[in-house]
């Protein structure tokens, strides 16, 4: 079990006791907040000089960049990259890091996250969101070993890394229940520990921070890019999340259609559904007979990536599943009795 750790009074852990200050930018709109708050505890302890970021990238599956009315508008990725910046570190210590494979000339190509569904055969669940462990901490994880190595060898001791990241209580019960400072991993070569800066904010704090930000927050967040209403999806991460709210799902199926129909297909080879209670194909027949929300924007997915992902998600498809899948406790099919998905 990982140890809490105590904090100082001011709230922030000694960060002068640390070798690698890894603040993880998912490029949300908690991940500013979160840099803001981090960056000045490191000026304060004068050690900005040990500040890596990082950005695990969900490739193709994160919201991308996108033109509306003329105006462009950045990935989740460049959002990462400008939180980075917009706080002080060096674009050489900002690191995008994501899950890769040989590709046909044995050179490494991305490994998408539903290409990794598709292939083991089951949707990630709340006991096993290995999601998370396979597109992110794993990810960032194996970017550490070589730093590892080398400073351990320097050092003559086992590398002290602090893992600094935007959860909040206010996004859920497994969140609330996370200590504020925490021992994550502790083994021969490295020490691992998280913080989480800004996890007592409210939601309606965070929103109010970006109201004078330096950074923009993701288009997303909005009913239309630029409106700045944030009736928008909730959360931005993987465009399609297995963990996200009904609502949010909803709205995602209208601006990446095409992806919501390789989601589906994953559903309908595989036997498993997105959700434990509901598939997207059901969501999908139910937008279509009962209506869904406006979208705003639709992303057009028609880039050589978008088919390189398609391509690679049939490939997996093709093979059997690593796990035999589990079939959904309720198959989503009453979702039209009383339009329940738009509560
Ligand atoms: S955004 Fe959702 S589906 Fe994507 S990695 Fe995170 S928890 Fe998993």
């Amino acid at each position: 079990m990982p140890a809490p750790l105590a904090l100082a009074p001011n709230g922030v852990p000694d960060l002068t006791t640390y070798d690698v200050l890894a603040p993880q930018l998912s490029g949300g709109k908690d991940s500013a907040p979160m840099m803001a708050e981090f960056m000045t505890a490191a000026r304060a302890a004068g050690v900005t000089d040990r500040v890596i970021s990082y950005h695990s990238s969900l490739t193709v599956l994160e919201w991308p960049e996108i033109v509306f009315e003329g105006i462009r508008y950045p990935s989740v990725s460049e959002l990462a990259a400008l939180q980075s910046a917009a706080f002080g570190v060096p674009p050489d210590r900002h690191v995008e890091v994501t899950r890769t494979m040989p590709g046909p000339d044995g050179s490494p190509i991305p490994r998408s996250l539903l290409t990794e569904i598709a292939a083991y055969g089951r949707f990630p669940r709340m006991g096993s969101p290995y999601c998370r462990k396979f597109a992110k901490e794993g990810v960032v994880s194996m970017h550490w070993t070589p730093i590892v190595h080398r400073l351990g060898r320097e050092l003559g001791r086992p590398v002290r890394i602090l893992k600094i990241m935007g959860l909040r209580s206010a996004e859920g019960p497994d969140r609330r229940k996370r200590p504020p400072y925490q021992r994550v991993l502790t083994n021969s070569a490295r020490v691992v520990d998280e913080w989480l800066p800004i996890k007592d904010w409210s939601t309606d704090a965070v929103k109010e921070w970006h109201t004078s930000a330096p950074v923009p927050y993701c288009w997303t967040y909005d009913s239309v890019p630029g409106a700045g209403d944030w009736l928008g999806t909730s959360r931005c991460s993987c465009s399609l999340c297995v963990f996200a709210s009904k609502p949010d799902v909803l709205l995602a199926l209208g601006r990446r259609p095409r992806l919501a129909a390789l989601y589906a297909e994953v559903e309908q080879v595989r036997g498993d559904s997105f959700c434990a209670d509901w598939r997207i194909t059901d969501l999908l027949r139910h937008a279509e007979s009962c209506g869904a929300p406006d979208p705003g924007v639709v992303c057009p997915d028609d880039g050589p990536e978008f088919t390189a992902l398609e391509d690679q998600v049939r490939a997996a498809l093709k093979k059997e599943p690593r796990k035999e899948p589990e079939l959904a406790r309720g198959s989503g099919r009453a979702l039209c009795d009383g339009c329940t998905a738009h509560s």
